[in-house]
């Protein structure tokens, strides 16, 4: 990640919680990743949802008491070109809107694989969704066989070339997802090292139709992304986020990644000396005041071993032997690391 990108995890739900139970999930998802304030998270239900999930998203927002940087943005994932017509059982970039989502995402590779989605239908796609200012997400990714033909740089430049011209317009409004085929619900992750080269090739396409959009432009990972490998893959200076699969089913899997985008993007904000996110600005004022409460009790405990000897030995309170760095009545230890508190927080 780059400190000057905001990290952003989707989750695509691909054809699972299409009733209720995309709400309950969208629900623990918005009040899971309340804190991840330097993150932005998204959530791809079915069309079936939309509507529903975002009006539970909206309703989750309204009871929570936090607004700054707080938000859970909704996908589609898939959408026609075109904006109205004869073409049964498509949905349009205006019917999305209408719907409450804000993202979609675009020529994923199964739509390419089983629905036979072209670079240049992809490109058409991403063109109208920009029109009607929902924010694409343009998957790109080489298949087992093209990465062991040496292909991978070449399929993913075809793929890129064919819709990055529509980025021009609204540099960083549209994202891209690299996500190799082989890597796609498999367990099988591409190396931080190998996800990098591709990203920065990516990257460097980009530059060919501005230098801004290329900066601004977020490039997402994605293929069995996990609790366990984000940071690795997050690390990378142009992987800015992740597409996930699987683990976007399970709200505590999901919210793992978003907390470790957060642990990485915070680490990179202190590096560049930007001031502490709200949660890390809440966890240090904790802190501040555990130390102010222990230094109380210590002044006491100095002030009570005074009068013990002025007055003569007594059995002084065991309260008064508490250690100056130990919060006896909260038993919390203000001098825990606060990385571990923000990984460990209880959301
Ligand atoms: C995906 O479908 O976009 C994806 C990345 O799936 P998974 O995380 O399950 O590999």
């Amino acid at each position: 990640m780059n400190p000057f990108r905001r990290p952003l995890i989707a989750g695509n739900w691909k054809m699972n919680a299409g009733g209720q139970e995309a709400c309950v999930l969208a629900n623990a998802v918005a009040e899971k990743t309340r804190r991840a304030d330097r993150v932005d998270v998204v959530v791809a239900p079915p069309f079936t949802a939309i509507a529903a999930v975002a009006h539970e998203i909206e309703e989750t927002r309204g009871s929570i008491d936090v607004d700054e940087g707080f938000g859970v943005g909704v996908a589609a994932q898939n959408m026609h070109h075109l904006a109205s017509g004869a073409f049964t059982g498509e949905i349009s970039a205006p019917m999305l809107r209408d719907a409450g989502a804000t993202w979609v995402i675009l020529g994923h590779s199964e739509r390419r694989q089983h629905f036979h989605e072209t670079d240049h239908g992809v490109a058409l796609k991403a063109k109208a969704a920009l029109e009607a200012e929902l924010r694409p997400i343009v998957c790109v990714g080489e298949t087992l066989g093209e990465r062991e033909g040496g292909e991978t740089l070449a399929v993913i430049e075809r793929q890129v070339r064919a819709f990055m011209a529509h980025f021009a317009e609204s540099p960083g409004f549209g994202v891209v997802a690299y996500e190799p085929v082989w890597a796609i619900g498999t367990g099988k992750v591409a190396s931080p090292e190998d996800a990098q080269i591709v990203h920065a090739r990516i990257r460097e396409l980009l530059a060919e139709v501005s230098e801004e959009v290329a900066e601004a432009t977020r490039i997402l990972y994605g293929g069995s992304v996990k609790g366990d490998n984000a940071v690795g893959l997050l690390e990378q200076v142009d992987i800015d986020g992740a597409l996930v699969g699987g683990a976007s089913l399970d709200a505590d899997g999901f919210t793992k990644i978003v907390d470790a985008a957060q642990a990485v993007a915070e680490k990179l904000a202190e590096e560049e000396g930007a001031p502490p996110s709200r949660e890390r600005a809440a966890v240090e004022e904790e802190a501040r005041e555990l130390e102010a409460l222990d230094a109380d009790a210590a002044s006491d405990a100095r002030d009570a071993g005074q009068l013990i000897a002025v007055d003569g030995p007594v059995d002084a309170p065991t309260s008064m032997s508490v250690p100056p760095t130990s919060n006896a009545a909260t038993g919390i230890d203000p001098a825990t690391d606060l990385d571990d508190a923000v990984d460990h927080r209880d959301v």
